[in-house]
């Protein structure tokens, strides 16, 4: 699977837009269901609002109707390993669990492998979100307390 991963990837990759920091990114986000979508960076004169590969990978998947990212690989022009940055790594944490590997690659092979806790350790998810009621009953039972 890594090996179509990559193609996908440098494909994206060689149609990065990415006038700024000629600095390219290609990534190949793997759907549960196995189909894989390509992302690139996208810069912008406005800096702060270019979309990094990672992005434009997972927002297809999701518009193509997929729910969670089952591996991505994720692909730069550099010489050294590209990572996720620190935006994406908050973006990927919605959509994949922590043990997720993440394929950290240069144009023909896989240089490492980790997971996407590794990337971000003790992480905030949605699955903190998902324990609100909870939390919304126990501050009901305080309010209620102090008006005793
Ligand atoms: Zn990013």
């Amino acid at each position: 699977m890594t090996k179509r991963m990559l193609k996908v990837a440098r494909k994206a990759m060689e149609k990065a837009y990415a006038p700024y920091s000629k600095y390219h990114v290609g990534v190949c986000a793997e759907a549960e269901d196995g189909m894989l979508f390509p992302g690139c960076n996208v810069e912008n004169a406005s800096y702060g609002i270019t979309i990094c590969a990672e992005v434009n990978a997972i927002t297809s998947l999701i518009a193509a109707g997929k729910k969670r990212i089952k591996s991505l690989l994720v692909m730069g022009s550099g010489g050294e390993l590209c990572t996720p940055c620190g935006r994406c790594r908050q973006f990927i944490r919605e959509f994949a669990s922590l043990d997720m590997p993440i394929h950290l690659a240069d144009k023909s092979k896989v240089l490492k492998t980790v997971t996407l806790d590794c990337l971000l350790p003790m992480s905030f998810g949605p699955d903190h979100l998902a324990k609100k009621d909870m939390k919304k009953t126990v501050i009901k039972k305080v309010k209620h307390n102090k008006r005793k």
